[in-house]
């Protein structure tokens, strides 16, 4: 199965906080193996996510990165570019074939405001609906669709807790 991490552009400590901390849980609960990001360096945002791995598992791991247009032409030497964007072709026109190519995926979410060589540089620029709406929502669709839904069943083997599903309340289950 291909990697995906992410790359969420242009971070600004305090102001983009939870945004960018969703980014990251949403990457990481839906199969991504970590994100970079760049902007502002934020290790309390860095540390809000890892910290969710320490209780439910995995490795994602949090990369800052002062270089994100050298990261991204590194990228595109090993692996696909992916550019989520309201202005780029529909998913569902091309999401197939990008599962085709069985390559690694960086798939890279704005900020405030995307310089135009992102998209460019993108070997594909998706749109998930032509609205503008959240990175959060459109980095959640696309790994869903990227999925094909599996990513809801993805589990954490070393987690030290889980949720044991209930119709009310909640229950948790702690230990090996
Ligand atoms: N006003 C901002 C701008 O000028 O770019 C809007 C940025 S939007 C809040 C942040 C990011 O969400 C975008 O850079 C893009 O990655 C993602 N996004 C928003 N709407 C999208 C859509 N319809 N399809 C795909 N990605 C979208």
């Amino acid at each position: 199965m291909p990697a995906i991490w992410i790359l969420r552009l242009s971070h600004r400590v305090g102001r983009d906080f939870r945004v960018t901390t969703h980014l990251g849980l949403v990457g990481r609960a839906f199969g991504a193996k970590g994100m970079y990001y760049s902007g502002d360096k934020d290790k309390e945002m860095e540390k809000s996510i890892l910290r969710v791995n320490e209780r439910w598992g995995g490795e994602f791991k949090v990369i800052y990165t002062r270089q994100p247009i050298k990261l991204v032409n590194g990228w595109r030497e090993k692996g696909v570019l992916i550019h989520l964007t309201m202005y780029g072709l529909p998913i569902d026109d091309v999401i197939s074939e990008i599962r085709g190519l069985n390559k690694d995926i960086l798939v890279v979410v704005g900020g405030a405001k995307v310089p135009s060589i992102y998209y460019s540089l993108a070997d594909y620029n998706i749109a998930i609906t032509h609205q503008p709406h959240s990175e959060i929502a459109a980095l959640a669709i696309f790994l869903d669709r990227f999925y094909k839904g599996e990513q809801l069943k993805f589990e954490f083997s070393d987690a030290k807790i889980r949720v044991v599903p209930c119709e009310k309340g909640k229950r948790l289950y702690k230990g090996p």
